[in-house]
């Protein structure tokens, strides 16, 4: 059957093909050393479910407000107060189906056909398809292991033309855990405003910053220019809220309502109860946030620590995030010669499950999660090890 030519500019998406990959080899009674997916396996803060199933014995379930109910709009401009102290009405946020929702929303609301977008690469699988699907045309801009996959302005004025709108930036960054501190997203905010290009700040990782990093954002910038940002983020990560599908954004509120117009006629509003739990989430105790930031360093360091003994590996130190971004070109072989054949190679020889950097607009590296628990992680990294060592 024929489908809309539209699909044949997009693939599907990586991240989620290793997953479901890795989910047929363990069906199929294969050992599986899962390391594709940026899943964390905590639970659910009790608190959160708690307040789902509270507003579900209220028969909370019915459709509610596009944007989501007053009282979530109005957590989510609280979580920008507590944490970036800037003030913002509830009318400049709204909570949409995952992160991934704010940001198809707001490339679809704010990117005219024949719009340009950059996007520093190595990037999240998702952006350069979502950027196609507004009738727009993704721009890549290099940065490489060697200097920690920090974009500079350079670069960015370098990949610039006439048609340049939007900017995506994501730090801390899927796939690399590359972080940006403050000063350096000042720059480049002060840059894209003289060039009248919009940031989307992908902030979904906001709260995985591993010190001596420091958090940053562009929420102080929205403040200022509230009509040049928009910031998506999401209870995926920071709450181990995956599945529960809750994102939301900051943007202008004219923005919003455009964003909000083209939810209405697509999912509507995010599901009733889930909304309830969000605003548990956003306005209650970090103690388990807090508690998944320290475990998340101690697995990054163990990580690190057997593969630096890969001596061909190059691997910046994350600062954020949960994923490691290995750059193992000097690794590969005829028989694996580039990023696709060496995961393939991986997963056929042991079990460990990555996702080739290719998917990621770098074909020298792996991407490793290691939102998984220890001893699968160490396993997993003994083993890839091994085989990269023949
Ligand atoms: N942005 C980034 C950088 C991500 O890694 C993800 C994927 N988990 C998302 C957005 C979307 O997350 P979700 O839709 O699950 O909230
Ligand atoms: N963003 C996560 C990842 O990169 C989840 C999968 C997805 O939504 O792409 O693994």
């Amino acid at each position: 059957m024929l489908t809309a030519l539209r699909m044949n500019c997009i693939k599907p998406s990586a991240t989620l093909a290793m997953s479901a990959k890795a989910k047929e080899m363990k069906a199929a009674g294969r050992r599986v050393l899962d390391l594709s997916v940026g899943e964390p396996d905590f639970p659910t803060p009790s608190h959160v479910k708690e307040a789902a199933k509270a507003a579900l014995d209220a028969d909370f379930t019915r459709y509610t407000a596009v944007p989501g109910i007053p009282e979530l709009r109005a957590a989510i401009a609280g979580y920008f107060k507590r944490f970036w102290d800037v003030t913002a009405p509830p009318e400049a946020t709204m909570a949409t189906n995952g992160g991934k929702q704010a940001l198809y929303n707001l490339l679809m609301a704010y990117m005219n056909p024949g719009d340009e977008a950059l996007i520093p690469a190595p990037y999240w699988v998702s952006y350069p398809d979502m950027v196609r699907l507004a009738g727009a045309e993704p721009v890549a801009v290099p940065t490489t292991a060697h200097s920690g996959f920090k974009v500079t302005v350079e670069a960015l004025e370098k990949a610039r033309t006439p048609k340049t709108t939007l900017l995506i930036l994501n730090s801390p960054s899927n796939p690399t855990g590359c972080h940006h501190t403050q000063a350096e997203l000042d720059a480049i905010a002060a840059w894209a405003f003289s060039r009248d290009v919009f940031i989307l700040s992908d902030e979904i990782y906001d709260q995985l910053v591993y010190e001596p990093a420091k958090p940053a954002s562009m929420a102080g910038w929205w403040a200022k220019r509230p009509e040049m940002v928009g910031i998506a983020n999401g209870l995926a990560k920071s709450f181990s809220m995956t599945g529960w599908r809750l994102g939301y954004c900051l943007a202008h509120p004219d923005l919003i309502k455009a964003m909000a117009k083209l939810q209405g006629q697509s999912t509507s509003n995010v599901c009733s109860f889930v909304q309830k739990a969000a605003v548990a989430a956003l306005t209650g105790p970090y103690d388990a946030v807090d508690a998944m930031r320290r475990a998340f360093v101690r697995r990054r360091d163990l990580a690190l620590r057997i593969i630096k003994t890969w001596d061909r590996a190059v691997c910046p130190t994350p600062q954020g995030a949960f994923y490691l971004f290995p750059d193992l070109s000097g690794y590969f072989t005829p028989d694996a010669p580039d990023s696709t054949a060496l995961c393939a190679k991986i997963m056929d020889k042991t079990g460990v499950v990555t996702v080739p950097g290719a998917a990621f607009g770098d074909d020298a590296c792996l991407r490793l999660s290691y939102a998984t628990d220890d001893a699968s992680l160490e396993q997993a990294l003994t083993l890839m090890g091994r085989v990269l060592m023949g």
